[in-house]
């Protein structure tokens, strides 16, 4: 199996198999593998992180503790994730060896750069998200194969078991879920079976604490379980998905059963690199993940954080002017690195990363910010991008004691997808992190749609190394385009302010995308330095409320200690 690995000391490039790296650029390894008392599940929600630390119980790998985490939350976490939606997975041995497996959604045969327009123009957000024409081929089953094949020790079937029982047996709608079927009931009751899912007859959302039961994915997963996960891709479950988005209520697409028989997950190379001696590692394109997080670490390199700590609002100027860059470079360049040419080993090249870093003023805010021109950029055009709260995604870490990791973030894009359900779970709506407007200035864009792409993502599931190559930290996150601003601040937090991974995951957060705007958390000290931020020159900063939504496991003296954000209903597990 030819695999790249891309590792770059913001400088050195290698791409070449796993192991052919040149000498230089070699990452580190931990030699007699590293290893622990007990594995560690964090997770968005206490009852998957249970599914995975059972299958740690059992003997399992971290994969398997993943790949049933990734079900579980399908079932009790529907609105953020599921089988019918889409993920990356990265995996590391107790060496540091590392795999990255992409199980993105893929738009149909069918689809062209206007896939999204009527009647000549684009069509708004609101109305594109419900329906068939959204819809991506779901990919976390072909991921979860794959990585099985690999580095599974328990069977297949057993992976679904915690799975199966919360569905069969009843799992309780938490305060969380509760809100989430009220604030997205357009999707989560667009079809009757969605309604009859998780609504009362006079179409109320249940009542928190609520036992709720899903008998039709109980089906789907003991389908699944028995047959593998070529039953997904074929048969009855192909053939419900094929007629769910031809025959939507709104936006019926034209995805055919050749479009999900011909889905693979996809190795892709790990994009490695370091920040102050720790080495990081994360998911290339067609995620705009990792780029975005090297590039503001990269652009930070050279400024003390640790001297001016958390508390200090020039921090958070450099921060929010390392992002204006990054997010500059990411919209203009990213995309699908199957379709287009996506200089990503540029966009973290170090020379190009401290050239970036110069147009940083630590007295003043930069009067515009536009994409730099990489090593090896094509002339192409910036898309538009869109910033959202937390809604469809879910961020999970396993880490056995045999010092596997896996660190896997798992989407359906927006809260419950399309609205559309098959065999009791959700259908993703991936397809509209394509750039709706294909063209700008005249050029396509990176991320137009186009006929068997993968939209770009900006999932970040990452794994620091510490400088003696051990694991230190697994992490990431949900929340769309503030995934990478959520990761960086976590990397920061713990490197440069030393603090635990759950209180640099619950610190104060700043997001700043290439726009003039920036955003501070709402409530938090954050908040309390808008004067000295506005003394710096950004002149508009709004406060707004995240619902930022990390989860994370870190190494300290040998052990496992977990993280989960405290805005979420998340928490960490021990085997
Ligand atoms: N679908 C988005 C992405 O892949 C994530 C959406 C979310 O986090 O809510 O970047």
């Amino acid at each position: 199996m030819i695999r790249q690995t891309i590792t770059l000391r913001f400088a050195l490039i290698a791409a070449s198999l796993l192991v052919a790296v040149p000498a230089a650029a070699k990452p580190q390894t931990y030699e007699r593998g590293q290893i622990f008392e007990r594995g560690m599940v964090s997770a968005a929600d206490p009852r998957a992180a249970e599914a995975g630390a059972e299958m740690l119980r059992a003997g399992g790998s971290a994969t398997d503790a993943a790949i049933a985490t990734m079900l579980a939350l399908s079932v009790v976490e529907p609105q953020s994730s599921g089988i019918g939606g889409g993920g990356f997975y990265i995996s590391s041995d107790a060496r540091g060896r590392i795999e990255t497996i992409d199980g993105r959604e893929t738009a149909p045969k069918a689809a062209h750069p206007q896939w999204f327009w009527k009647d000549g123009a684009p069509m708004a957000m609101r109305d594109l998200v419900p329906g068939g024409t959204s819809v991506g081929v779901p990919g976390n089953l072909a991921l979860a194969a794959k990585a099985h094949a690999r580095h599974g020790r328990l069977p297949w079937a057993k992976l679904f078991q915690p799975a199966i029982r919360l569905a069969r047996d009843g799992w309780v709608a938490t305060p969380r879920f509760r809100s989430f079927l009220e604030f997205a009931k357009g999707s989560a009751a667009f079809v009757p079976e969605g309604l009859a899912l998780f609504y009362n007859a006079d179409g109320t959302p249940v009542a928190a604490g609520s036992t709720l039961r899903n008998p039709a994915i109980t089906q789907t997963l003991t389908m699944l379980a028995r047959k593998g996960a070529k039953s997904f891709y074929s048969g009855s479950n192909a053939k419900a998905i094929v007629a769910s988005v031809n025959s939507a209520p709104r936006n019926p697409s034209a995805m055919t059963l050749a479009d999900i028989a011909s889905y693979r997950a996809k190795d892709r190379a790990p994009l490695c690199g370091t920040y102050r001696a720790y080495r990081v590692c994360g998911m290339g394109p067609p995620s705009s993940g990792e780029t975005t997080v090297f590039a503001i670490l990269g652009q930070l390199e050279r400024f003390d954080l640790t001297a001016l700590g958390p508390e200090s609002p020039q921090a958070w100027h450099l921060i929010a002017e390392a992002m204006r860059l990054a997010y500059a470079d990411r919209a203009r360049y990213l995309g699908d690195p199957d379709f287009v040419t996506v200089p990503a080993i540029g966009l973290v090249d170090a020379d190009y990363l401290r050239q970036r870093s110069m147009l940083i003023d630590p007295a003043r805010t930069m009067a515009l910010v536009t994409a730099g021109t990489p090593p090896g950029a094509e002339k192409l055009v910036r898309a538009d991008m869109s910033a959202g709260p937390e809604n469809g995604t879910s961020h999970f870490v396993a880490i056995d004691k045999r010092g596997n990791a896996v660190t896997y973030t798992s989407t359906v894009e927006s809260a419950f997808g399309s609205g559309l359900v098959v065999g009791g779970y959700y259908l993703n709506n991936e397809l509209t992190d394509f750039d709706i407007v294909p063209e700008k200035d005249g050029r396509l864009t990176a991320n137009r749609v186009q006929g068997g792409k993968r939209p770009r993502s900006s999932m970040a599931p990452t794994l620091v190394y510490a400088p003696d190559g051990k694991l230190r930290l697994a992490l990431g996150a949900a929340g769309g385009t503030t995934i990478p601003v959520q990761v960086v601040k976590a990397i920061i937090g713990v490197i440069d302010w030393k603090l635990s991974a759950e209180d640099a995951i619950a610190l104060h957060t700043i997001y700043a995308p290439e726009g003039p705007t920036v955003w501070v958390e709402k409530g938090t000290a954050l908040e309390a330095m808008i004067p000295a931020l506005n003394a710096l020159g950004h002149a508009d900063v709004r406060p707004r409320q995240a619902s930022f939504k990390a989860n994370a496991v870190e190494v300290i003296g040998g052990k496992l200690v977990g993280a989960a954000d405290r805005r979420s209903e998340g928490r960490a597990i021990s085997e």
